[in-house]
C-alpha cells in the first residue's frame, strides 16, 4: 500500500493523457471523464485545492479537421490540430466542471513561459489566484504556437513544472499504463510493478523506454522520468497510476496500486525553477577532483574543467558533466562560452593573463548552482 494519501494533500495537479480523454475513433471520453471531475469536485467539497493539466487537443482536433497520423504526422498539422481541438477541449471540461459546480479556468503555456524567470513568477501567481478563487484551472500547452524547439512536446514534463510553479504537494499523472514497471511490460510479460522509488538512479532509469502505449499522446515512460525527476526535485510528490478505470483517484487510493516518486527535500524556489529548466544552452566538463568538490557544494573553478561546449552568454543556463558524462549540477554561467573556452584548466593567475582581467572567480558560483546527482 502506499503511505501517501493524495486524498488529504493541500494541492494536487492531475494530468490526464489523451488516450484516457479521447477514443480511438476520436470522440471524447465522457462518462470517464465525468467520473474523475466527480472525484474532483468531491476533493473540492473537502477542502484539496486542484489543477488539472490536460492532453486531448491534438487527438481532438486530427478527427475533426480529418489528419492522419492523429495529427502528428508533422509539426504544423499538430499547430492546426491543436488550435481545433483545444476549443473543444475547453468545453468538455468547462461542461463537466460547472456540472458540478465548479469554475474551469483555461492556461495555454509555452515551455519559454515556464523557463524565463519572469515569466515563470508570472503563471505561478496567476495559478495561485485561481486556484486561491476556487477556480480549477485546466492547463495545456499552447501547441499551436510552440514550434519544435520551443515546446514542451509532452504534458508529462508540462505537469511537473506546473505542480512546481503551483507549489503543489503532488503531482498525478493518470495513464494509460498503472506505474512504472521493471522492464517494458509489452515486450517482458513478467515485468513487476515498482510500487516506491525513492531517488531516481541509473538503475531506476534503464527500467524506462521511450513509447506511449496508446500512440495517441507523446509521453512513454521516459517523459514520466523525467517529470518524475522535475517534480521530486522540487519537492513535490509524483505519481504514476491507472487512468483506464472509472473514478481513479478513488481506485488508487482503495487498490494502493501505481507508483510513487518520493519528494526530497526542497532547495528553496529559486534552485528548483533552475533544476527543473529543459532548456540548457551548455555544457562545462569537469575532472573527478572537481566533481567531488561541487559534491561538497563548492563553487566550480576553471582549473578543475576541461571542456566547455554549447554557445551561451553569461547568465545562461549551462550543465556541468563529470568525467563519466553524468549530469552533476546545473547553474547560470559566470563567463560566455567564448570566455570560457579560453579559461577551461586555468589556474586563477593564468586567467588574468589570458582575458586581460577575471572579474570572477568562479565559472558557476555556487550561490547559482544546483546540484543533479
Ligand atoms: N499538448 C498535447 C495535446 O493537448 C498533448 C501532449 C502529450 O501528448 O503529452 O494534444
Amino acid at each position: 500500500m502506499i503511505g501517501f494519501p493524495p486524498a488529504t494533500c493541500r494541492r494536487l495537479v492531475i494530468k490526464v493523457g489523451s488516450a484516457l480523454l479521447v477514443a480511438p475513433d476520436g470522440s471524447v471520453r465522457r462518462a470517464w471523464l465525468d467520473s474523475l471531475v466527480t472525484e474532483i469536485a468531491e476533493r473540492r467539497a473537502a477542502g484539496q485545492q486542484i489543477a488539472v493539466v490536460s492532453s486531448g487537443a491534438i487527438a481532438l482536433g486530427a478527427r475533426r479537421l480529418g489528419l492522419a497520423k492523429g495529427g502528428r504526422a508533422t509539426l504544423e498539422d499538430a499547430q492546426a490540430a491543436a488550435a481545433v481541438g483545444q476549443i473543444a477541449l475547453s468545453r468538455v471540461w468547462a461542461d463537466l466542471l460547472v456540472g458540478h459546480g465548479l469554475t474551469a479556468a483555461q492556461m495555454l503555456v509555452t515551455l519559454g513561459d515556464l523557463e524565463d524567470r519572469r515569466r515563470y513568477l508570472n503563471a505561478s501567481a496567476t495559478l495561485d489566484r485561481l486556484i486561491g478563487l476556487g477556480a480549477v484551472p485546466v492547463v495545456n500547452e499552447n501547441d499551436s504556437v510552440a514550434t519544435e524547439e520551443i515546446r514542451f512536446g509532452d504534458n508529462d514534463r508540462l505537469a511537473a513544472r506546473i505542480g512546481q510553479a503551483a507549489r503543489a504537494d503532488a503531482v498525478v499523472l493518470l495513464s494509460d499504463i498503472d506505474g512504472l514497471y521493471t522492464a517494458n511490460p509489452q515486450s517482458h510479460p513478467d515485468a513487476t510493478l515498482i510500487p516506491l522509488v525513492e531517488k531516481i538512479d541509473a538503475r531506476i532509469a534503464a527500467m524506462a523506454d521511450g513509447k506511449s502505449a496508446s500512440g495517441m499522446g507523446s509521453g512513454g515512460m521516459i517523459s514520466k522520468l523525467e517529470a518524475a525527476r522535475i517534480a521530486t526535485g522540487a519537492g513535490t510528490h509524483l505519481a504514476i497510476i491507472s487512468g483506464r478505470v472509472n473514478a481513479p483517484l478513488g481506485h488508487w487510493q482503495e487498490t494502493g496500486r501505481g507508483t510513487l516518486f518520493h519528494a526530497s527535500a526542497r532547495r528553496g524556489a529559486r534552485k528548483d525553477w533552475l533544476a527543473g529548466r529543459l532548456t540548457v544552452k551548455g555544457h562545462i566538463t569537469v575532472d573527478a577532483g572537481a566533481a567531488e568538490a561541487l559534491r561538497k557544494g563548492r563553487s566550480l573553478l576553471p582549473a578543475g574543467t576541461t571542456a566547455s561546449s554549447g554557445s551561451y552568454a553569461r547568465g545562461d543556463v549551462i550543465d556541468i558533466v563529470g568525467p563519466d558524462g553524468v549530469r552533476i549540477a546545473r547553474g547560470l554561467a559566470q563567463y560566455d562560452s567564448h570566455d570560457a573556452e579560453r579559461i577551461v584548466g586555468k589556474r586563477s593567475d593564468q586567467i588574468a593573463r589570458l582575458l586581460g582581467a577575471a572579474p570572477r572567480a568562479a565559472l558557476v558560483h555556487r550561490d547559482h548552482m544546483v546540484l543533479l546527482s
